[in-house]
């Protein structure tokens, strides 16, 4: 490991759901804004291999990097705060710990020995921690444990977070845990006592936290701040406070504000190369704030009871509605809800209609009924992966008269099967990894919508998708107007449709929500809102 990085470890206790990722995107951009080069990784202590195989429903997004990672929707989060990509090497789980070390014990790499939860995996866990600081690229990793601690999943992590104090030497370790003190209204009182104990919990394992970062509903009184730092045995100006906050996106300022960065920079002895640099930050908060219009786009599909289910594309609207000042309020809508006799009523007062991807039957005849809606009354349509499927499905239904066209995912036996399987895919009997993922390049045509949204002729977006446009109905296609309009340069696959005579109706194969930060909008939402203030100013 290089000597000179420096690693910061973030737990979590008292309950889950309490924003590691985003405080430890937070402080991630604040080192950022420093100058210092930063990475973040987040440790899944569940068996999956990543997350690619879990329902969305329980586990929000499954995010996708660069190289084709699926991976743990907290790593969206520290790309869209520190706009630099991530990778497979971002988000590890106890599952490919697991089978990392099953896959060199079969190779005969322990011969001899029996292989054993300490020393191997926990070997294996900090071979992963120190990976992304060894090539002298990053000057700071902060790792993210998910969990809380006490749970006998993350046991083996915190081990390693234990052991690597000791690998790493004092000025190049930290521990930051965070935890939450309850309010109990009867008392009129904030509570300490649970942090006390999850503090204890990593005191048994090893484990002295050096920073408690407080989630909190109340400021916390000084009697509190010095009471937390007694019994949990930290310096009280490490103590730091973490109200609630309107925004996520306020979260970076706030722990400004509590000095979290200088907290860190004096455990670690960092001396700061520059003077925070948030002036960009802070630009993209004003406009966040200070909306000078209005738009309400329909975000439609069968996951909206759980909003973490598409966290990208909800934010890829917050940075592209305030890169234009546009307050985007955004309804999701079930689309098994949707049929012919409801959809006016259910859409009617929508700028925007976004159909969202997605796996499976259900809800997809609300998705085919959507479609129809937005491009019979020229509303604006952005349809994302299975909803462009559903949009070039719904044109060879209505359009072309192939009343039974569909994709081989939702009827096998279809005679028009205008959304198909590549033939390397139709031999595939793995789920995990095994669809189109991944950054792949696109060419556009010149003088279409996408064209102009990304102002170039080539892009590179990201996929996560089985199923693919059937270049056999393109001739049939272009010429009733719905035209291919970005290609794969390689294997010609169709990535856009985009329909010539509707003022902005652009479907995309790809994910570009995966790709939009707070300083770089996505170019397509940017412009489909724009699209959207355009109809409502008609
Ligand atoms: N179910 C579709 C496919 O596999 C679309 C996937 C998606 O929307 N991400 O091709």
């Amino acid at each position: 490991m290089a000597s000179s990085t420096k690693y910061i470890f973030i737990t979590g206790g008292v309950t889950s759901s309490l924003g590691k990722g985003i405080i430890a995107a937070s402080l991630g951009k604040l080192l950022q804004a420093r100058g210092f080069r930063v990475t973040i990784q987040k440790f899944d202590p569940y068996l999956n291999i990543d997350p690619g195989t879990l329902n969305p429903y329980e586990h929000g997004e499954c995010y996708v990097t660069d190289d084709g990672a699926e991976t743990d929707l907290d790593l969206g989060h520290y790309e869209r705060f520190l706009n630099i990509p991530t990778s497979q090497d971002n988000n590890i789980t106890t599952g490919r710990i697991y089978n990392n070390v099953i896959t060199k014990e079969r190779k005969g790499e322990f011969l001899g020995k029996t292989v054993q939860v300490i020393p191997h995996i926990t070997d294996e866990i900090k071979a992963n921690f120190y990976k992304l600081g060894e090539d002298g690229k990053v000057d700071v990793v902060i790792t993210e444990i998910g969990g809380c601690v006490g749970d006998i999943e993350s046991l083996p992590f915190i081990e390693a977070v234990r052991q690597a104090k000791w690998d790493l030497g004092p000025n190049n370790f930290l521990v930051i845990h965070l935890t939450l003190i309850p309010y109990l209204k009867a008392a009129k009182e904030l509570k300490t006592k649970p942090t006390q104990h999850s503090v204890k919990q990593l005191l048994e394992a090893g484990i002295q936290p050096d920073i408690l970062v407080c989630r909190t509903e109340y400021h916390l009184p000084s009697d509190v701040k010095k009471k937390l730092a007694l019994f949990c045995n930290v310096q009280l100006n490490n103590v730091i406070e973490a109200m609630d906050a309107d925004s996520i996106y306020d979260v970076p300022l706030l722990m400004k504000k509590e000095k979290l960065d200088e907290r860190v920079m004096t455990k670690l002895k960092l001396s700061s190369k520059e003077n925070t640099d948030l002036e960009n930050w802070k630009d993209f908060l004003g406009k966040l704030k200070n909306p000078t219009q209005e738009v309400t786009i329909g975000l439609v599909g069968k996951y909206v009871s759980l909003p973490d289910a598409y966290k990208s594309i909800i934010e890829s609207f917050t940075h592209a509605g305030a890169s234009i000042e546009c307050d985007v309020n955004l309804r999701l809508i079930s689309s098994e809800e949707l049929n012919s006799d409801n959809i006016i009523q259910k859409l009617t007062d929508l700028d925007g209609i976004v159909v969202a991807p997605g796996f499976g039957e259900r809800g997809f005849e609300g998705k085919i009924e959507t479609v129809k809606y937005a491009r019979e009354n020229n509303i604006p349509f952005l349809g994302i992966c299975l909803g462009m499927q559903v949009a070039v499905i719904e044109y060879a239904r209505n359009v072309l008269n192939l009343k039974d066209a569909n994709s081989t995912e939702m009827d096998p036996k279809t005679s028009n099967p205008v959304i198909g399987l590549m033939e390397e895919q139709k031999n595939i009997d793995q789920m995990g990894g095994t669809m189109r993922l991944g950054s792949y390049a696109c060419d556009l045509k010149k003088g279409s919508k996408a064209y102009q949204a990304y102002g170039k002729s080539k892009i590179q977006e990201r996929h996560r998708h089985r199923y693919e446009f059937n270049n056999e109905y393109l001739k049939e296609m272009e010429s009733n107007g719905m035209i291919a309009t970005g290609t794969n340069p390689e294997t010609g696959l169709v990535e856009i449709v985009e329909i010539k005579s509707h003022p902005w109706f652009v479907g995309v194969q790809f994910h570009p929500e995966y790709k939009s930060t707070v300083l770089t909008p996505q170019p397509l939402f940017v412009r489909f809102i724009q699209a959207a203030v355009d109809k409502k100013i008609k």
